[in-house]
């Protein structure tokens, strides 16, 4: 079976209500960036960035995916298919992917504020000072912060050095590591880029400039026609 790697981006998410923070002059939620995804954000005011993640997990809660995280799982038909998302929502495994790799984190997991591989699942639930981690230490979002390292991108680029086909769809492709992905990519492998503004990126891509509801069809549809 051939392999189509797909890297998402929060604009996937965007028709599902969920904001993206680049379309918002830098603003997350009305949140500076630096005030909400940094560690030294929490290690200054913990209880912000708590109540800041708990929003976004209610938020992912009351969302459905869209038309583009279900043309995905139609993929599956014909192809290994493998989703590398930078989204923290858990909108492509709602819809049925089966194979989703999250480079910067889930909503849907906490983990120790002392050892990042003590990783539990808490669902729906919000994390409050004073929850503890099986070691004691406080839970924080299992979320990989900016200035963070991402212990996933090894996997990510391994993945994308195997892709027979890639579709990158909703990523202004500002946030490094995640980025530079696309260059693990054999230059033989064709490339389909799916985005309603212009995206840049230096490689022979085929650009569908929609939104993903729309534009990701017409990729599905090219794919499972090949
Ligand atoms: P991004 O850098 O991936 O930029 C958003 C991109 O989505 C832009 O290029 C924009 O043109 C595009 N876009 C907007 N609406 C779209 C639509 N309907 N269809 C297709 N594309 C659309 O994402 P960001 O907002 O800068 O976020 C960077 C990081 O912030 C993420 O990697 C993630 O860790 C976090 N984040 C996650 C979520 C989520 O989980 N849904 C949401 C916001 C931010």
């Amino acid at each position: 079976m051939k392999k189509v790697v797909i890297l998402t981006g929060a604009g996937i998410s965007a028709e599902s209500g969920i904001k993206t923070f680049r379309d918002s002059d830098g603003l997350w939620e009305n949140y500076r960036v630096e005030d909400v995804a940094t560690h030294e954000a929490y290690l200054r005011n913990p209880q912000l960035v708590l109540d800041f993640y708990n929003a976004r997990r209610r938020e992912v809660f009351k969302a459905k995916p869209n038309e583009a995280h279900r043309q995905l799982v139609r993929l599956e038909e014909k192809y290994d298919v493998r989703i590398i998302t930078q989204n923290i929502d858990n909108l492509h495994e709602q819809a049925g992917s089966t194979n989703v790799l999250h480079l910067h984190g889930e909503l849907t997991k906490a983990r120790s504020d002392r050892n990042e591989n003590l990783i539990i699942d808490i669902g729906e639930q919000d994390i409050h000072l004073g929850d503890k981690a099986p070691d004691g230490a406080q839970l924080r979002p299992h979320i990989v912060w900016f200035g963070e390292a991402v212990p996933n991108i090894e996997p990510a680029a391994k993945l994308c050095e195997e892709a027979d086909f890639f579709v990158v769809i909703g990523t202004s492709m500002n946030v490094y590591p995640a980025a530079g992905l696309i260059h693990y990519v054999p230059q033989t492998s064709p490339c389909w880029l799916v985005d309603p503004k212009a995206v840049p990126i230096s490689r022979t891509i085929k650009i569908i400039q929609e939104k993903a509801g729309t534009g990701v069809k017409r990729v599905v549809d090219e794919l499972l026609s090949l």
